[in-house]
């Protein structure tokens, strides 16, 4: 292990078990306030539930919500994205820079990239099915008011592919192309791997922004309450409570099919593949799950990912090159979410789907998941490519915007428990893998 690798081990083994994010109280100091007691996760849904009560209270003034409230979520949420390209860039450089050897990314990106795509696609038909056998469009009717919602053109499959590989450096930046941002992660990590020494200050100053970056993401979920309450109250003031009824039964089914991808898929890869207990998984990953479900955020959840996947045994060469990816590209939640929402704009609007329709929705849906950012509500936005590939009315999309932030909390929470699954089965390939090799080598 190289020094610089000790002392990012050493970090992580050291980092306070506490973190801002699960912010737990720590039982042997008595004299902390109450309210800093709480931990952080707390204190987002206590700001929800006065988010909804404050929205209940401005019914009749929806204006003094969008005008004073909303901007506090508006500024939430601007943190947040500018913090996402930084973030996703140093860490992915970084992690890539920490195989050290090219052959080595090449071997945990490509089981990693093989893993993602197989959740995501079982993701989505899980969806469907629950979609299609609970009859989500049941009993909805559709309201008599125009439904507007302005789509973006869906690409083509080959456009898709194309669009990924950046012409210009600084443009993906400036647009949080995040793809894109990807791709220059990747090829300036081999960059670095291949001028060897020469590079040494790159990989330095690498990784000291990644955890710069980190910090910052730190330091901006703290501020998480006050943006959670800015983000709900204009929506339950503008929409009031009665958006909830009619779209109860596409909560349960999206929720009930998310649960299964946990329980199901997730528990079966880490038991198959990382041979752990499933509920010790699951036990270990609730601190991050809790912060999911609170603030919506993928990327704003990374950091506390990060921890508890270490927590758990994955190696940091295998955590810190996977879960920044899968923040990015993995989110298996948004992919259900889909898959459940096509299905419902069909069935309201009276449309069968051919099987060969929803088989489209299962590729569109899994492209449309890698192309989601980690913020609150970007999955809503790529639904309307996914309805445009089959032909559905994107106005659809306005249908489900009432209740678009009770399942990306969700999905949310799926979204990052996919990515630390992932982690542990390919931490868990590997660590075979080297064993094996030094087995051999011993002979
Ligand atoms: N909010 C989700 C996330 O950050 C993305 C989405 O809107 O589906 O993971």
């Amino acid at each position: 292990m190289t020094d610089d690798k000790e002392a990012r081990a050493g970090k992580a083994q050291s980092a306070p078990s506490a973190s801002p994010a699960d912010g737990a109280a720590v039982a042997d100091e008595p004299k902390k306030p109450w309210f800093k007691r709480l931990s952080l996760t707390t204190w987002i849904f206590i700001a929800l539930a006065l988010g909804v009560a404050a929205g209940l209270a401005l019914q009749g003034t929806p204006e003094i919500a969008d005008t004073y409230i909303k901007p506090l979520g508006t500024i939430f949420l601007n943190l947040i994205k500018m913090i996402v390209v930084p973030l996703v860039l140093f860490s992915i450089i970084a992690g890539v820079v920490s195989l050290e050897d090219v052959k080595k990314v090449g071997a945990i990106g490509g089981k990693t990239i093989v893993f993602y795509l197989t959740t995501t696609a079982f993701a989505v038909t899980l969806g469907l099915i629950f979609a299609n056998v609970m009859n989500v469009g049941a009993g909805y009717i559709l309201p008599a008011e125009d439904l507007v919602y302005e789509a973006k053109e869906a690409p083509s499959f080959i456009d898709t592919i194309v669009n990924i590989f950046p012409s210009n450096f600084v443009q993906p930046m400036a647009d949080a192309t995040m793809l894109q941002v990807i791709v220059i992660a990747l090829v300036f990590g081999f960059g670095i791997i291949a001028a060897g020494k020469k590079a040494a200050i790159v990989v330095e100053f690498t990784n000291a922004m990644s955890d710069v970056c980190i910090k910052v993401m730190h330091g901006i979920i703290m501020i998480a309450p006050f943006g959670v309450f800015g983000l709900i109250t204009p929506v339950i003031a503008n929409n009031g409570p009665e958006v909830l009824a009619p779209l109860l039964w596409l909560v349960v089914v999206a929720y009930v099919a998310m649960i299964c991808q946990i329980a199901l898929v997730y528990s079966g890869i880490v038991k198959l593949f990382a041979r752990m207990s499933p509920l010790k998984f699951l036990k270990n990953q609730a601190p991050a799950m809790g912060f999911a479900f609170a603030s919506a955020s993928s990327v704003g959840v990374l950091p506390l990912n990060l921890e508890c996947a270490k927590k758990m045994g994955a190696s940091d060469e295998v955590a810190s090159f996977v879960l920044p990816l899968g923040a990015t590209i993995n989110m298996d939640g948004t992919a259900i979410y889909q898959g459940v929402c096509a299905i419902f704009i069909a069935q309201v609007f009276g449309i069968d789907l051919t099987i060969g329709q929803q088989f489209t929705i299962v590729l569109t849906a899994v492209l449309a998941s890698i192309g989601t950012a980690g913020v609150p509500g970007s999955g809503m936005i790529m639904l309307a490519m996914v309805l445009q590939s089959v032909g559905l009315p994107v106005e659809g999309v306005a249908l489900v915007a009432g209740v678009d932030r009770i399942l990306d909390m969700m999905r949310t929470v799926v979204n990052i428990t996919g990515d630390a699954a992932v982690v542990q089965s390919v931490d868990a390939i590997q660590k075979r893998s080297y064993a094996r090799k030094e087995q051999k080598l011993a002979a």
